[in-house]
């Protein structure tokens, strides 16, 4: 039987890697749902299909703007009715439920149509964006004018207004730093007035007004709707990429130096393998050859087939607790994902060997199975809800440089008295660990991190535990109270935002520019009130609920005493509550 199980995902994920390269994919579905054409009694989700708490929200209207001058009376029209807003974005990829108005009468103002670039000045070194950009536009245009934007998200399908929404950030400790809003030089917001301003503001941001420009730059949508924005480039310039294989048992002696020796660094880490994938990224003359190109495979159109077959077997693994066959899966995956180098290749066709040399704009960022025509669902992005496909949960935070070694040490302590219990994570290609930078946004990075992603999977019934359920939720409460991580805004189950607004030191200077743009708080909703401290309640207390990460159990029936799983303390950090099989 096990056997079996594990051949399986063996032979879909040869076919998954192998097919994905020459096939077109579906592309993502619109998250918006209309009862009509005259896009009135809507519905909202995000990319995966599923909030946290697996609700669906709603909108009694979606406007498509197309210029700022639309925007404008829109927000006028919102503004004198009193009408509760929200923006939306092609994709809307944020997993918590920051794009949902606060009921049915709330209105969607989506920036799909706000896709044009605006301008682009050669010699000033700078890009004007309508807020709906993707970052694969921003990447080609400014390639194609010989410019480049140093540090981006790993996924081009983000847009710029939500990158800045949620301070999407890629990995380097090096420049301005490691997220986008770092290079913003300008942003033209359109926010609620008086009845003097005909109810609705441009308002232009940028150093000269430093308090609303320090605000704008990670605003989670409740200043306004941001209409455009003005990004500082650099000249365009070469890399070169090669991932080195280590064991990951100097991992927290390692992880800050590393940091600092490579200009793009960041690290794969798989701890029940005990083995750590160093990127050695930096930059290169120009004139170095190599035509390099990276096209993450989890990022490429897969074959639905695949998706539902490795779906099928982790399903099965999870219910009859399987551990070796996820452990097996675990290897194979990552054995994978390293031969064929990620999806790097040296000249867009075939890796041939370490160094991959290329252009930044080639490197940087990708996202394949967004770009494609319809194929009747044959291939989609892998987490595409209307296949059987990936279905996970994320936890992504990050911990200051100056407690990441402490952090990595429990994760292996917990490690070594379970030794398989995560090979769940590494079976969604371990923990991304990634160097973020200290950020003048008010709502920003406090101090110079590490961010760590972990995905991992999560079952279509809310009332199923995971296999070492324990495991993962007493890292997550390691990482973000006894290091007081700081979780991503756009990503991350509700417990990762209990109290966050404490750790902001400017979160007041925040709240009065939130109070001067919106003080009606037309741009806010329950949810944003309650992770800005505004309101009690980021939790959800509910039979199951810390299963769903939607609360930290105080219970056993938080968990799931009639599967044998009871709230304990955590193994290492005795604070910690965790839901334990029993
Ligand atoms: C596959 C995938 C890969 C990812 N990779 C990374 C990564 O490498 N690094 C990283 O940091 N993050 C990453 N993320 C997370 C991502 O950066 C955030 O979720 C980001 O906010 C999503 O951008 P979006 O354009 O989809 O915006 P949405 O999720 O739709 O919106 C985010 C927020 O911004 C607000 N907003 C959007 N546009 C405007 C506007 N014009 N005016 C005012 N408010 C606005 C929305 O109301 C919402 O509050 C990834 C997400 C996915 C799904």
């Amino acid at each position: 039987m096990l056997k079996d199980l594990s051949q399986k995902p063996l032979i879909s994920i040869l076919v998954l890697i192998f097919s994905t390269v020459i096939v077109l994919s579906t592309p993502p579905e619109d998250p918006i749902k209309c009862s009509n054409s005259q896009n009135t009694t809507c519905t909202i989700t995000n990319s995966y299909g599923m909030f946290p708490d697996r609700t669906i929200c709603q909108a009694s209207q979606v406007f498509y703007p197309t210029s700022e001058q639309e925007l404008v009376s829109m927000v006028a029209s919102a503004s004198r009715e009193k009408i509760k807003v929200k923006v939306a974005t092609r994709y809307s990829h944020s997993v918590p439920k920051l794009v949902c108005p606060e009921d049915s009468n709330g209105i969607l103002i989506s920036t799909k149509y706000l896709n044009k670039v605006v301008k682009i000045d050669v010699e000033e070194k700078t890009i004007t964006l309508e807020s709906g950009v993707t970052l694969k536009q921003i990447i080609n245009e400014a390639s194609k004018n010989g410019l480049a934007l140093p540090y981006t998200p790993y996924w081009y399908g983000l847009t710029i207004g939500g990158m800045i929404g949620t301070g999407a950030h890629g990995s380097t400790l090096s420049g301005k730093g490691s997220a986008v809003h770092d290079y913003v030089v300008e942003i033209r917001i359109v926010r609620p007035s008086d009845s003097d301003d005909g109810y609705a503001k441009v308002e232009i941001l940028n150093e000269q007004n430093n308090e609303d420009f320090n605000a704008a730059k990670v605003s989670l949508g409740v200043l306004g709707v941001i209409s455009q924005v003005t990004l500082k480039l650099e000249p365009i310039f070469k890399r070169s990429i090669t991932y080195v294989a280590k064991s990951d048992s100097d991992l927290g002696d390692q992880v800050v130096s590393f940091g600092h020796e490579h200009e793009f660094a960041d690290i794969s880490w798989y701890p029940s393998q005990h083995k750590a994938m160093y990127r050695v990224d930096d930059r290169v003359p120009i004139n170095t050859s190599g035509n390099g190109l990276y096209d993450f495979i989890p990022f490429r159109p897969t074959p639905s087939i695949a998706l539902a077959a490795i779906r099928i077997t982790e399903d099965l693994d999870e219910f009859t607790g399987n551990v070796d066959g996820k452990c097996r899966v675990a290897k194979l995956t990552t054995n994978i994902l390293f031969k064929s180098a990620y999806g790097l290749t040296n000249n867009g066709i075939i890796f041939t060997g370490y160094p991959v040399i290329g252009f930044h704009n080639r490197l940087q960022s990708s996202g394949s199975c967004l770009d494609s025509h319809q194929d009747a669902k044959i291939t989609t992005c892998a987490w595409d809800s209307r296949i059987k496909g990936e279905f996970f949960q994320q936890s992504t935070f990050r911990v200051s440089l100056s407690k990441v070694k402490n952090f990595i040490e429990d994760i292996q302590k917990l490690v070594q008295l379970v030794p398989k219990g995560l090979c769940g994570i590494e079976q969604y290609n371990g923990i991304l660990m990634r160097y973020v930078t200290a950020s003048s946004a008010y709502l920003g990075n406090q101090e110079d991190a590490l961010d760590f992603d972990i995905t991992y999977y999560r079952s279509k019934d809310p009332m199923a535990p995971r296999l070492y359920e324990d495991i993962l939720e007493e890292i997550e409460q390691i990482g973000i109270f006894k290091y007081g991580g700081l979780p991503h805004w756009g990503k991350n189950r509700n417990v990762a935002f209990e109290g966050v607004f404490k750790k902001y030191k400017d979160i007041e200077k925040f709240l009065k520019v939130k109070e001067k743009y919106d003080s009606q708080g037309l741009f806010s909703s329950t949810w944003t009130d309650q992770v800005l401290g505004i309101k009690e309640g980021v939790t959800i207390l509910k039979n199951g609920c810390a299963l769903e990460g939607l609360c930290i159990c105080s219970q056993d029936s938080h968990c799931n005493p009639s599967k044998g799983y009871f709230c304990r303390p955590g193994k290492i950090y005795k604070d910690a509550r965790v839901c334990s099989r029993v």
